[in-house]
């Protein structure tokens, strides 16, 4: 299966309902009250967490996730049913993003329900807007608009150790060894496509999770072959263990590929290279003494400690899970990615958003434009006075009367909406 771990989708939840327009009728009376029901709510598209889930491939062929609107109100007071709720999985550990913004929607790191994009609430229906001074409404409310995102979706796993190293260095030996995990063990490159998660259990009912992470590769952090998607991963874990094969079995030299990891980190991210390290000496049962020796010396120098191990045999390989344990008592736990807040909606009162566009055309019209209220134009009746009194009363409250005074506007002038044209009158 193909490990993908980065996804853009569109969200949208549902529109709320549109309140009704409805009057009273029964035999033998001839025009009743006011009845229109208010509209339902749109469906909110919720993310919940699917631990069988352990990539976002799903998101590479389905990018749309649209949740119903409510229903519109009805005649008797009938309230328009709300729209279910669109239940999206998706892995532990992924991180929403609004794409335009770049703020954090949620991290998909617990197991509650988050709410990515809510649906709108219904509109009022005319019902409500009987005073004993308008007995005939004859408008309602549109539905609010249900909230629409491009979000991104970045797969982050939850893991203690993350660990780093050249390709066949011996991350998967070492994991396999140490947990129950069962990762592919291969002399070729790039065995491991998928990272591997394994509970190690440290003794005294201590224990922790370990990530064998894909090879790095040089360039990865120019995102040059695979190196590069997945240095996400690294990126929550508290610790490093960075793992070198100290024989050089395949030509290399173990303290160049020392300093490569660590620069494709650094240039990753400086917060990665600046992350504790625990460096671990791999297949010393075929390395010399000197090879040994003259990497410790290397790795001492720099101030750091050296675990000599054998992934193969398991030499070496307590002693190095005691001294990770023992780090990770030190460490802060696993970084959880705090949701940041929605900016404010300006007039939240009103609720139909604060966003229009005035233009003054060369006939010297005054163009009015805004997608929500093409929305409410539907629910105006224009034949209708007290319609009309509300019409007004909502260009007034979103503020496009005075802003049509700021551009100057004077009695008579014509104001477009929408291809409706008025008269204006102070
Ligand atoms: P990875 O690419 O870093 O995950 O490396 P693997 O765990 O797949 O190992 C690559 C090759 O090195 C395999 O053939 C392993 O059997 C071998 N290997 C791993 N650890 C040791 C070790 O401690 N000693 C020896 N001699 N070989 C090892
Ligand atoms: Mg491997």
């Amino acid at each position: 299966m193909e490990f993908v771990d980065y996804a853009v989708i569109r969200v949208k939840a549902g529109d709320g309902g549109d309140g009704a327009v409805s009057f009273h009728r029964e035999k033998y009376v001839a025009a009743g009250g006011p009845d229109g029901g208010d509209g339902g709510k749109g469906g909110d598209v919720i993310f919940v967490v699917d631990d069988s889930m352990s990539t976002l491939l799903d998101f590479r062929y389905k990018r749309k996730y649209f949740a119903e609107k409510g229903q519109n109100g009805g005649a008797k007071r009938c309230t328009g049913r709300n729209a279910p709720d669109l239940v999206v999985k998706v892995p532990r550990g992924t991180v929403v993003t609004d794409k335009a913004t770049g703020r954090i929607i949620a991290d998909m790191s617990d197991s509650e329900p988050h709410i990515i994009a809510a649906g709108g609430k219904g509109g009022k229906g005319n019902a409500r807007f009987a005073t004993p001074t308008r007995q005939i409404p004859r408008f309602s409310k549109p539905g609010f608009p249900g909230e629409e995102y491009e979000i991104s979706l970045e797969l982050k796993l939850l893991a203690d150790v993350g660990l780093v190293g050249f390709p066949n260095v011996g991350k998967s030996t070492l994991i396999s060894v140490v947990s129950a995990a069962k990762p592919k063990i291969a002399n070729y490159h790039f065995t491991t496509l998928t990272p591997v998660l394994g509970v190690v259990s440290a003794g005294e009912g201590k224990s922790f999770v370990m990530a064998d992470i894909p090879g790095l590769i040089e360039g990865a952090s120019e995102g040059a072959g695979l190196g590069h998607e997945f240095l996400r991963h690294v990126d929550r874990c508290r610790l490093i263990v960075h793992i070198v094969d100290v024989s050089g079995s395949e030509d290399r030299d173990p303290k160049e590929d020392f300093e490569k990891i660590n620069l494709e980190l650094s240039r990753f991210s400086s917060d990665l290279a600046g992350r504790k390290q625990i460096i671990a000496a791999n297949k010393c049962d075929i390395a010399t003494p000197e090879q040994i020796a003259d990497f410790r010396s290397f790795v001492e120098s720099k101030g750091l400690e050296l675990f000599e191990i054998s992934a193969a045999t398991t030499g070496g390989t307590d002693k190095l899970v005691s001294a990770i344990a023992a780090e990770l008592d030190k460490l802060p736990p696993v970084r959880i990615y705090e949701a940041e807040p929605k900016p404010m909606p300006i007039d939240d009162k009103t609720g139909f958003g604060e966003k229009f566009e005035i233009t003054r055309g060369d006939d010297a019209v005054f163009y009015v434009t805004a997608p929500w209220l093409e929305h409410i134009m539907r629910t105006i009746d224009m034949d209708d006075y007290s319609s009309l009194q509300y019409f007004q009363k909502m260009l007034k409250n979103t503020g496009i009367i005075a802003r049509l005074e700021e551009m100057g506007i004077k009695e008579g002038d014509t104001v477009d909406i929408l291809g409706f044209e008025f008269d204006f009158v102070f």
